[in-house]
């Protein structure tokens, strides 16, 4: 192997600086954070980075765009706080994150709660808050009514539509065919008359097709079908809608090969957006239009950064045995629906411009061999010590992980 070769750089690391030989995340060391953190393993998610993803979607779309934060992506409630102050609105799918987008300091007007199988107490915790709730089944629209008459406030609803289309190319379909998701399109006439009947506050429809999704045509044409079957159904049923939430999709690269939806990307969405506001201005001319983001604000803003506490070797391969893995970055390890195993983008964060030596296994110390981190990757000389970080962190990480699992130490999470 050369000996100058670099560690191939993907372009999913460009958001963080280096000095000398350390990675820097929001102007410190990841040596210095571990230090904030006090253990390793730990996130680090960089306030700059999610700014910067923030303000390039609003220098490129249109100013009638709304932007909303899927709080599941990332929970951390200071997370989510520091948030809440750039973005229009949060989206939660559960009774706590709808706690924590409360204290957040969001205004309950701006806060929709979706997801099937809601639970009676969610249900009361989101009508006394005076949130939206998207409704996700007949049977929901029942369950809200009788725990409306129980109290004196009014349910706001808006409609979660399952479209007669998908999202092509999405990493995760959530709309199109037989879903547990939303009201089949067909079907909300029928919805739409209950809500009627039971005199809720009708705020709009929600639209979410798919997550996950790189290619820019894909989403433009999704939205387009968005805003006809939204139309079609503001027309056959003589409503304005106050709100019309298109969803989100916008994904983020995380293995060779993938390119990102950068400014230009962006801004075509946001001029096909546009396009769209102008032909249904008929319908929409009040309407507030919504996109959800998760990852696009937060993924590329976090780091997984474990500890090498093992090197050995074994008939050929170099394994590295790090304190963290599978249990605390599920979707690292390959293991959170991907199909096949790819590697997220990984680094020494304390040797991030020192020459390859060689490739690596990656290992945590689960009893499974499930537990990759990453495979015949190319890295520096790795000593006990280092600091191995998987980039692309920030969303689905923490929070979409099984952290109880054998029982090892819990990561901490640090927001710089
Ligand atoms: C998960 C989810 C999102 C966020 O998806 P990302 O891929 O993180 O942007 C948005 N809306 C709904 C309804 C979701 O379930």
């Amino acid at each position: 192997m050369p000996e100058n070769k670099t560690v191939p750089k993907h372009q999913s690391m460009d958001q963080f600086e280096s000095l000398d030989n350390d990675l820097l995340v929001n102007g410190l060391s990841v040596q210095r954070v571990k230090q904030i953190a006090g253990q390793t393993p730990f996130y680090v998610y960089d306030r700059q980075v999610i700014r910067q993803n923030i303000l390039l979607l609003r220098d490129n779309l249109p100013d009638a765009i709304k932007l909303h934060y899927a709080v599941k992506a990332n929970p951390m409630p200071q997370l989510v706080s520091y948030i809440q102050s750039q973005v229009d609105g949060l989206d939660v799918a559960s009774g706590k994150e709808l706690s924590i987008a409360i204290n957040s300091g969001m205004t309950a007007n701006d806060i929709s709660f979706a997801g099937p199988g809601k639970s009676e107490n969610e249900l009361s915790m989101a009508i006394a808050a005076g949130i939206t709730i998207n409704v996700e089944s007949f049977n929901e629209l029942k369950r809200i009514k009788s725990l409306t008459e129980k109290c004196d406030y009014p349910a706001k609803v808006a409609l979660r539509v399952n479209p007669d289309f998908e999202l092509k190319s999405s990493g995760m379909k959530m709309g199109g065919g037989a879903q547990q998701f939303g009201i089949d399109a067909e079907l909300i006439p029928d919805a739409i008359k209950i809500i009627r009947d039971y005199e809720f506050d009708l705020q709009g429809l929600h639209i979410f097709t798919g997550s996950q999704n790189l290619n820019v045509d894909h989403i433009m044409s999704a939205h387009e079908n968005i805003f006809k079957l939204a139309d079609q159904i503001s027309q056959q049923n003589g409503i304005a809608f106050k709100h019309l939430n298109i969803g989100g999709g916008l994904g983020i690269p995380y293995f060779p090969g993938e390119k990102e939806i950068d400014d230009e990307g962006i801004r075509q969405i946001g001029d096909a957006l546009d396009m769209l506001i102008e032909r249904y201005h008929q319908s929409f001319a009040d309407t507030e239009i919504i996109m959800e983001l998760g990852r696009y604000l937060v993924g590329n803003a976090g780091l997984y950064v474990c500890e090498v506490t093992d090197i050995k070797e074994s008939r050929g391969k170099t394994f590295v045995i790090v304190n963290g893995g599978l249990h605390h970055h599920l979707a690292a390890s390959g293991n959170f629906g991907q199909v096949i195993r790819k590697n997220y983008p990984v680094a020494v964060a304390n040797k991030i411009n020192q020459p390859v030596d060689k490739a690596v296994q990656i290992v945590g110390p689960l009893c499974t061999p499930l537990d990759i981190l990453a495979n015949q990757y190319e890295l520096p000389k790795i000593e006990m010590g280092d600091l191995i970080a998987i980039y692309q962190s920030g969303a689905y990480g923490y929070t979409a992980s099984p952290r109880d699992f054998l029982s090892h130490l819990q990561p901490v999470e640090v927001l710089v």
